[in-house]
């Protein structure tokens, strides 16, 4: 029967557990344990100080998510490592120090089975630094490997979800936010929530700021990055969502003059002791960051849509080539600065004169050129409903000659803004409309989708983020007649407030 040592087995194990990289320094009893490593397929990096090594080590586990090794001799290697554990747990970052000690009674060879644990240990709940001791006659020691005990690798962490209520509550409380500011930590970026978390940022058009090692979750130069203003975003803040840092001196405990006194906080941790930590928090989301910015994203769009959401959607959809035709008030301005051109002479709207109703002659004669020209690029044409009035008619021409431009109607059912169907049929009952409505209203939830089917193109109602992402991809997919999609916003929805654009969101 072949014959381990204690030193192979803890190698093994180690590799078994995808470690893949062990700093430290050597001395009697580890150095086997060291060469153990190598062999084992392991990285071994000697370091001349303890200390450097375990900061090595658990910045591999940070950047990683699974810990790697710091090897000391007993003693003054571990006293020095004490110093990277410290700093570790600080962090919150795995690590997993191997120290070993003074010979004991073979007997007790159950130490080994320590290991795995030892693994999860760093990495489950909230990250930090584990010590296993390993006594040093057993690395030398041999054991049968029939007597040894494989432990499979552990896996990743389970993955907290908060409580839906708490998602509930902190998107109430965001959404009565008048200037919101998203704190992003560094566990934000342990937990690799950077695509749930730019989301969150431009579909809310929130602004943020990083903490020293939160920065690049979000990139420094995104344009809702408000770290230049610092002092002021955090002053002024009305409502902020810690997004895996804490209150501590980098925040300055939260407390002012640094942040409001009435400052609301929205805190995602996956420590429960964490949360509450320096203040009562509005809104305390207990779960793993990317799971509850995803939970929180689902929850979000609240119907209807308004003018960023349905925007985000069809942004995120819409060929870098194509030719963007677009007119309406909010619309219009909302839409320059959330649909993005990359090609010149690919933008046509209502122009020097400001006309309504340019939109879909512009249409046809992009798509006429397209046609002639095979150029393969897709004409899409987002209206405002006013302005969709003034020449709707014209998808008759679209439909006769089989233009397939994309008509993209955000139905807010007036100029500006509308009203409900429900305050709408208030109103008619009250007496005679022309006295009462609002001159800016239109008809309640217009149907132009039918105006187009009446002719033999497509028509789609939208009235869910899930609708438009469906619709519009279909109708981009088609290049045999053109589609109009309606998509029904909320009428209140408006622009957001100027004055200070980076810090201030009305809608959510
Ligand atoms: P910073 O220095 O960037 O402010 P901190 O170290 O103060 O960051 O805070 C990081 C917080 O992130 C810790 O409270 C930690 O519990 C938490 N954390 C670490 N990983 C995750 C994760 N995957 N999900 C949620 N919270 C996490
Ligand atoms: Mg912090």
């Amino acid at each position: 029967m072949e014959e381990r040592t204690g030193a192979q087995l803890i190698a093994e194990a180690l590799r078994a557990q995808n470690v893949e990289y062990m700093f430290g320094i050597v001395g009697v009893p580890v150095i086997e344990v060291a060469m153990a490593a190598q062999t084992a397929g392991i990285k071994y990096v000697g370091m001349r100080n303890e200390q450097a090594a375990c900061y090595a080590a658990s910045a591999i586990g940070y950047l990683t998510g699974r810990p790697a090794v710091c090897l000391v001799v007993s003693g003054p290697g571990l006293i020095h490592a004490l110093g990277g554990m410290a700093n570790a747990n600080m962090n919150c970052w795995p690590v997993l120090v191997i120290g070993g000690s003074s010979d004991q009674n073979q007997e007790t060879t159950g130490a080994f089975q320590e290991f795995p644990q030892a693994v999860r240990s760093s990495m489950y709940g909230r990250p930090g630094a584990c010590y296993v001791d390993i006594p040093g006659d057993m690395v030398n020691a041999k054991i049968e490997e029939v007597k040894v005990r494989t432990v499979s690798c552990c896996p990743p962490p389970p993955v907290g979800l908060a409580q839906y209520n708490a998602i509930a509550g902190a998107i109430s409380v965001l959404k009565q936010a008048e200037r919101p500011l998203i704190i992003i930590g560094k566990g934000a970026a342990y937990s690799r929530a950077e695509a749930e978390i730019l989301q969150l940022v431009e579909s809310c058009e929130l602004p943020f700021l990083p903490t020293p090692m939160g920065k690049g979750v979000v990139p420094d130069d995104h344009p809702n990055c408000v770290a230049a203003a610092r002092s002021r975003a955090l002053l002024q803040a009305d409502v902020v969502v810690l997004l895996g840092a804490r209150l501590n001196w980098i925040l300055h405990f939260g407390f002012p003059p640094r942040f409001s006194p009435q400052v609301k906080i929205i805190q995602v941790d996956l420590c429960a002791e964490e949360l509450g930590n320096n203040m009562r928090p509005a809104a305390a989301l207990l779960g793993d960051i990317r799971a509850v910015v995803s939970q929180a994203m689902a929850l979000q769009p609240a119907l209807p849509m308004n003018y960023y959401t349905a925007f985000h959607h069809i942004s995120q959809l819409l060929p870098k080539d194509c030719i963007i035709v677009s007119e309406g008030a909010n619309t219009m301005d909302i839409g320059r600065t959330m649909l993005l051109n990359s090609l010149p002479r690919h933008r046509l709207d209502a122009g020097t004169f400001g006309t309504m109703g340019v939109g879909l002659g512009f249409a046809i004669a992009a798509a006429l050129l397209e046609k002639t020209q095979g150029s393969g690029q897709r004409v899409v044409c987002v209206e405002g409903d006013s302005a969709f009035g003034f020449s709707g008619m014209e998808v008759e021409t679209m439909c006769r000659y089989k233009l397939p431009v994309v008509i993209i109607v955000i139905n807010n059912n007036g100029i500006y803004s509308g009203v409900d169907t429900d305050t709408w049929r208030e109103m008619e009952k009250m007496g005679d409309l022309t006295n009462i409505a609002p001159p800016v209203t239109l008809l309640p939830d217009a149907r132009y989708d039918e105006v187009m089917r009446a002719f033999g193109g497509k028509g789609y109602l939208v009235q869910t983020p899930e609708e438009l992402r469906s619709a519009l991809q279909e109708s981009l997919a088609d290049w045999d007649r053109p589609s109009l999609l309606n998509v029904l916003i909320d009428p209140a929805s408006d622009r957001k407030q100027q004055e200070f654009p980076w810090l201030t969101r009305s809608n959510l």
